[in-house]
């Protein structure tokens, strides 16, 4: 690989510093981490990553390119109990905006699905990323990046207890909580604009210890809809024990304990599912979050940036968590960064800023035609939102029982295939002829009443 520089940080070492240490040991001769939060030993939830206690869906796109990142990785995870589910309608309930894909038919072409658990994730990242030889991981928060106004370049950082590390690169991957608008601004440059689309996402979840061989289903969602602002996903984990996150879209507030989310499942679970949680016991505190606004920055919309740092991760752009495509896309902004720099370009953050929105553009749209039009969300509407969130409601109602659109959507879900979930006219043309036939039964059948 070519080199890019000697000595590179990594701010924060969660699921984007550690990809970002990943891709940057090919490039540069050291790395080093610097993270604020304890790093525990074993998997375990991280008082800095609070969002690891609710349920974290890994898309299929995901474990490919964490896969790709880290070889081995998929393999080790389910010899450590991570269930690998190879038969998705069988294992995998899964409805969308009010319509339940999946157990009417199977699937022609059915895909892998790997559930860990989001500290579990992390930890088997995080032993990966701690046995590279030119990587090391110091327990120490940064307190700001260093910037030289002569060369207009970040040169390093200034640690909390005051000591400075000189970097020929800096990456900023601290989440949602980013600082670097500010930065910018201290040091002259405009921030980025931001889209922004306010969700009102609420969470609750409990882990919950459910008899064995109750039910077949390894995974469990129920999305909400326009009628329904609540919904639920329960994931079985590799530690026996199930995540039961119940959450309120629009700000509407999901059941706070755990007569209520079994009230909540009755309403929009099968039967047979709400039935074995009943049978459940919940185990330890319900743990909340708040996830108001999804954010993306426009870094590639900035006429002028500093030299030597970059973005990445949450701390560009933030998702719905309640489409389970975080992970996934920094998986992919990762990936991207990988190709910029196996590009050789000198200015990494203009090519990375302008892939990454290329990568980011289709999944933002698509998540923010859902929560606008069909979620009940507040943010910016072009007018073609509405009709194209009411084709996709046609879409997904058509898809609940013709096994070909349920594949074409839920692949496209994973973020397999494509980014962009566009489907083709023909596709169009079957939904709408496949709903045609069943209006046509419907009435037939009120008629002979
Ligand atoms: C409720 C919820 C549910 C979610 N569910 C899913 C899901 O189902 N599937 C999915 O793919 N994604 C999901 N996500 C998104 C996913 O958690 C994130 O996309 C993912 O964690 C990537 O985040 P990150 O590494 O950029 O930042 P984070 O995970 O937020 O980590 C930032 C890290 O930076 C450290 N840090 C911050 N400031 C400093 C500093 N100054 N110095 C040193 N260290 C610092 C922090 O301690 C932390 O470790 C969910 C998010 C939320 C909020």
């Amino acid at each position: 690989m070519g080199r890019t520089g000697e000595h590179a940080v990594v701010i924060g070492a969660s699921i984007a510093g550690l990809c970002a240490a990943r891709v940057l040991s090919e490039h540069f001769d050291r790395i080093t981490m610097f993270e604020r939060d304890h790093l525990p030993e074993r998997p375990a939830n991280r008082a800095a990553v609070p969002q690891g206690r609710h349920v974290h869906l890994l898309m299929a796109r995901g474990a490919d390119e964490f896969e790709n990142m880290f070889p081995g990785l998929l393999d080790d995870m389910v010899r450590a109990g991570v269930p690998k589910l190879a038969n998705r309608p069988d294992c995998i309930h899964f409805g969308a905006a009010g319509h339940v894909l999946g157990t009417k038919h199977r699937l022609r072409d059915e895909f892998t699905a790997y559930v860990p658990s989001r500290p579990h994730l992390e930890w088997q990242i995080r032993l990966r990323v701690r046995a590279l030889p030119n990587v090391g991981m110091v327990n120490l928060g940064v307190a700001e990046p260093l910037f030289d106004p002569a060369t207009r370049r970040v040169t390093g950082v200034r640690l909390e207890g005051g000591d400075t590390a000189a970097a020929d690169l800096v990456v900023d991957a601290t989440g949602r909580g980013t600082r670097l608008p500010v930065w910018l601004r201290q040091w002259g440059f405009a921030p980025p604009t931001e889209e922004t689309v306010d969700v009102g996402i609420d969470y609750a979840t409990h882990q919950v210890r459910i008899p064995d061989g109750l039910f077949e289903e390894k995974v469990v969602v129920a999305g909400a809809s326009r009628r329904q602002p609540l919904g639920l996903g329960m994931l079985y984990y590799e530690d026996g024990l199930w995540g039961l996150t119940t959450f309120g879209t629009a700000k509407a507030a999901p059941p706070g304990d755990f007569a209520g989310m079994i009230a909540l499942a009755d309403q929009i679970l099968p039967h047979h599912v709400s039935q074995a949680l009943r049978r459940g016991e919940p185990v330890g505190e319900v743990a909340r979050h708040k996830y108001p606004t999804s954010r993306w920055r426009r870094y590639d919309k900035l006429a002028d940036f500093p030299a030597g740092i970059i973005p990445l991760g949450d701390s560009v752009v933030s998702f719905n968590p309640t489409f389970g495509q975080g992970m996934t896309m920094t998986s992919i902004q990762a990936a991207n960064l990988r190709t910029v720099l196996e590009s050789g370009a000198r200015d990494v953050a203009r090519p990375l800023a302008q892939l990454t929105a290329k990568t980011t553009y289709p999944v933002w749209t698509m998540n923010a035609i859902g929560d606008l039009v069909l979620h009940n969300a507040a943010g910016a509407r072009p007018w073609w939102y509405r009709p194209v969130g009411a084709l996709f409601d046609q879409f997904l109602g058509a898809a609940e029982s013709d096994p070909v659109l349920a594949e074409w959507f839920l692949r496209r879900f994973s973020l397999l295939d494509s980014l962009y979930m566009v489907p083709s006219p023909r596709l169009v043309g079957r939904a709408v002829r496949h709903n045609m036939r069943l209006w046509r039964a419907e009435r037939r059948a009120a008629a002979q009443a």
